[in-house]
């Protein structure tokens, strides 16, 4: 048990017991699709979870098991599922709680890809999303709680502009109205910030990002508080009789909430929409986001401190730059939340306008030479792209105008560089831009 122990210590301990795993110092790779059931009571306990163990690597495996628990270490949570991308997390998360139709109530500023499947695939499943007016007014939002709203859908540091919510008081209203607030953490993890401590009831990650951090997987995880009451006619699917939850002596078909009173809501994605749908993470990309959370402080700290470092230098900028997004900028709607509730950073990625014609933008973005350009953030390297035209080139204007995407942003994500080069490649981008250069990368 690492229960004690600060985050630091956990993100390198924490979900692992080297004694289980033939004292092996870095956790194994189970490179395996199922597991032998020793014998046929056993197999039996197994099939009705009566016992916990391992069965068929889609719905468990020993190695992703242990990212599953360090990050719910982390983020202080009763358990997480960890899946094979952040959609799929969001996705499994909003299904499990909507299941049947009903409304989410979300805010404007949400990654395109959650937004583009809102519009266009979960009213096809009778599920409905009502963008909040009063996200920044949540003494107002309870009005647009309807009696069919299931839960409150944000995330905690917007991707790409970087807003910022009172989640606090946003959880207050939920939790009136007897509906979760789920967050999606990706973009400032767990080390900036800890959403159950805010009242959040369902986090959901891409682990693709920032968690594990050097661009090189496609993952995602679900946490649970444990402290949400599902026991609701608003959610019935977790006190529906389940054949898969049956007793092996008494044959009774038991619910999630019989058997899992702690962590339904996880639970019931293992065993329905990631046994049903599918989207299992492989235990070699588990492993590798492993490797990545053990340097997780030490590198949104760096990150931090680059986006803050480059987010002053172009605000001072004037004649290529517009304005610039960044929480604990001067001048940004959102320092005051930043300084209460991020008090080690509001994250690593940073947007700006850029000041000129498209032709110039385009020239800019084709003149950098150390940042990289595509859709990707939280690597270790700095990215640089153009939000309106392609991660939310789906949104229409009315749409971009709400969440906050002017035509000409540009977004970074700082990487682990040093800041003085990461400056000087945009110093040398804006003067090929300005005269109008064109070098080919
Ligand atoms: C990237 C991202 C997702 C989707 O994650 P994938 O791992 O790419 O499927 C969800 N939410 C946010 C905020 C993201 O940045």
């Amino acid at each position: 048990m690492t229960a004690n122990y600060a985050f630091d210590t956990q993100k390198v301990n924490a979900g692992y017991d080297p004694a289980d795993h033939n004292y092996a110092v870095s956790p194994p790779i189970y490179q395996t699709t199922a597991y032998d059931f020793k014998d046929v009571e056993y197999a039996k306990k197994l099939f009705s979870f009566e016992e916990a163990g391992n069965l068929y690597t889609r719905i468990g495996n020993p190695t992703v098991s242990v990212l599953e628990q360090r990050v719910a270490a982390l983020d202080g949570a009763a358990a997480a599922i960890a899946v094979g991308s952040g959609m799929a997390a969001v996705s499994y998360a909003l299904l499990n709680v909507a299941e049947g139709g009903g409304r989410i109530l979300t805010s404007p500023y949400l990654y395109g890809g959650s937004v583009d499947s809102f519009k266009k695939l979960y009213p096809k499943f009778g599920i409905h999303f009502d963008y909040a007016e009063n996200i920044h007014r949540p003494e107002k939002l309870e009005a647009e709680i309807r009696p069919d709203t299931k839960a409150i859908y944000v995330e905690s540091i917007s991707n790409p502009s970087a807003a910022l919510l009172d989640i606090g008081k946003i959880a207050e209203v939920a939790h009136r109205h007897g509906i979760p607030l789920i967050v999606d953490n990706t973009v400032a993890t767990p080390y900036l910030y800890r959403p159950f401590e805010h009242g959040a009831d369902i986090v959901v990650y891409s682990a693709t990002k920032g968690l594990s951090g050097h661009g090189n997987i496609i993952a995602g995880l679900v946490l649970e508080s444990g402290k949400f009451n599902w026991k609701s006619e608003k959610f019935p699917q977790f006190a529906e009789a389940y054949y898969t939850l049956r007793d092996t002596v008494t044959d009774e078909h038991r619910t999630f909430l019989q058997v899992f009173p702690e962590t339904p809501f996880t639970a019931r994605i293992r065993l329905v929409y990631l046994n049903f749908f599918g989207a299992a993470l492989g235990p070699f990309d588990a492993y590798l986001a492993l490797i990545g959370l053990e340097t997780l402080s030490e590198r949104l700290s760096k990150q931090v401190s680059n986006a803050a470092r480059v987010a002053g230098w172009l605000q001072a900028r004037k004649d290529d730059v517009e304005w610039v997004r960044y929480p604990s900028l001067g001048g940004s709607p959102y320092r005051a939340l930043a300084e209460r509730d991020f008090p080690k950073g509001a994250g690593g990625i940073l947007a700006f306008g850029f000041r000129g014609s498209d032709k110039q933008r385009e020239a800019f973005l084709d003149a950098v030479r150390l940042f990289h350009y595509h859709v990707n953030i939280g690597d270790a390297r700095s990215l640089i792209v153009d939000s309106p035209n392609n991660t939310h080139g789906e949104l229409e204007k009315h749409e971009k105008d709400l969440a906050d995407i002017p035509l000409n942003l540009i977004r970074l994500s700082l990487g682990l560089e040093d800041p003085e080069d990461l400056i000087a490649d945009l110093e040398q981008a804006f003067e090929a831009a300005s005269a109008g250069l064109k070098i080919a990368v």
